[in-house]
């Protein structure tokens, strides 16, 4: 069995159509039906679908399939490609069509889709350890590590209050990709990521991943993305597949950047006298935490400093870290969060890690502190 990083790069080499390398980016919409009459099945009359045969690109492409394959062979279970992660989102509650929401309240535009979802229909959204509300067919969506902060929420133990009731739990693992956190085998049912992130990794594309375990789940998902209308384009998804070849390379290394930036100010604390606190999944001691994430922790951390025009100032004192929003790139971003989120403190700060060198990173945001 080829270990992840293999995989990563060749798992879906079989799909490839033409003998390019790097697989060619198709800006047509519509494709050539069979020349052989036999082959001509109706829409209505597909039993088991193979995904094979390109019709129409709503539908699906050769890259949204190669995406697909490679997901399945580096997080396990059956995957299913979005032009987004608030889509894959979306896509998860439609599906699902849950009577009440369970949500631990991480990244807000997640929030705004499960408001927009009850616009819709009629459902009820309550607090993650409001479990007892929940019942047959509802679902619990945990997000772990939780947004802004990098916290980590114990992922069995929710996957069984969801069961106990019937209810399903679907984790987003944005912040969490292979090789650090595998919900599936920690209870999860569904794991949703945000690809425009890890999976993205260099801040060039939009994509989202709704992972199942069933292949019976992956063609209701996949059924209804043709009407809502949300497949990956051909450029898009041909770029996650140049990322995806990396991203064992890249997330371990923003792991071990993230662990020795926070090790860094704790240790040194003291020095930084506006540096109020520091939050992150490496400074929680829980038990499960370790079990759950034992290739290190998410790449992304959050501080707070002591004024609020301290937090505004400090990422025009930086070389290194980019002041913007999102995560997950091989640059290093920091974002005073209170620009595009307003449910965080005025005075934090939300830093995503990438692949620089530590020494580089630890002195840039060291002096910026000072
Ligand atoms: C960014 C993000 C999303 C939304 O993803 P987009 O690709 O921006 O649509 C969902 N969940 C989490 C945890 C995120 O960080």
């Amino acid at each position: 069995m080829p270990q992840f990083a293999t995989k990563a790069i060749h798992a879906a080499e079989d799909l490839a159509q033409v003998p390019d390398v790097f697989p060619p980016i198709s800006v047509s919409t519509t494709f050539r039906y069979s020349d052989n009459p036999d082959d001509l099945v109706k829409m209505a009359d597909i039993k088991d679908y193979d995904y094979d045969t390109v019709v129409y690109s709503r539908e699906g492409t050769a890259n949204t399939n190669r995406v697909e394959k490679t997901i399945e062979a580096i997080v396990g279970g059956h995957a299913v490609v979005y032009n987004s992660g608030i889509s894959a989102v979306f896509a998860t509650l439609a599906a699902f069509n849950p009577k009440v929401i369970a949500f631990n309240d991480g990244y807000h535009g997640s929030g705004k889709s499960i408001e927009l979802y009850a616009r819709i229909g009629n459902f009820k959204k309550v607090g993650i350890d409001d479990y007892d509300q929940l019942n047959e067919g509802d679902l619990l969506i945990l997000e772990t590590p939780r947004n802004p902060s990098g916290t980590v929420y114990d992922i069995q133990f929710y996957a069984d209050k969801a069961h106990e009731r019937g209810a399903l739990i679907a984790v987003d693992s944005t912040f969490a990709p292979p090789p650090l956190q595998d919900a599936f085998k920690h209870g999860a049912d569904i794991i949703i990521h945000s690809a425009t992130k890890y999976f993205g990794g260099h801040s060039d594309l939009l994509a989202g991943l709704v992972v199942v375990k069933t292949k019976e789940l992956k063609d209701r998902l996949r059924d209804d993305r043709i009407y809502l209308g949300t497949n990956i384009a051909s450029l898009e998804a041909s770029l996650l597949i140049r990322s995806l070849r990396t991203l064992d390379l890249r997330v371990p290394r923003q792991s071990q950047n993230a662990q020795k930036l926070v090790d860094y100010l704790v240790a040194n604390k003291d020095k930084l006298p506006h540096l109020k606190s520091i939050q992150h999944g490496s400074l929680q001691t829980e038990e499960f935490v370790k079990k759950q994430m034992p290739n290190g922790p998410a790449p992304v951390f959050t501080i707070r400093v002591s004024l609020e025009e301290f937090a505004k100032a400090l990422p025009s004192k930086l070389k290194y870290f980019i002041h913007a929003t999102s995560l997950g790139g091989v640059e290093s971003l920091i974002e005073w969060r209170a620009l595009s989120d307003e449910h965080v403190p005025a005075d934090l700060l939300r830093v995503s890690v990438g692949v620089e060198n530590i020494d580089d990173l630890i002195e840039d945001l060291a002096s910026a502190l000072k």
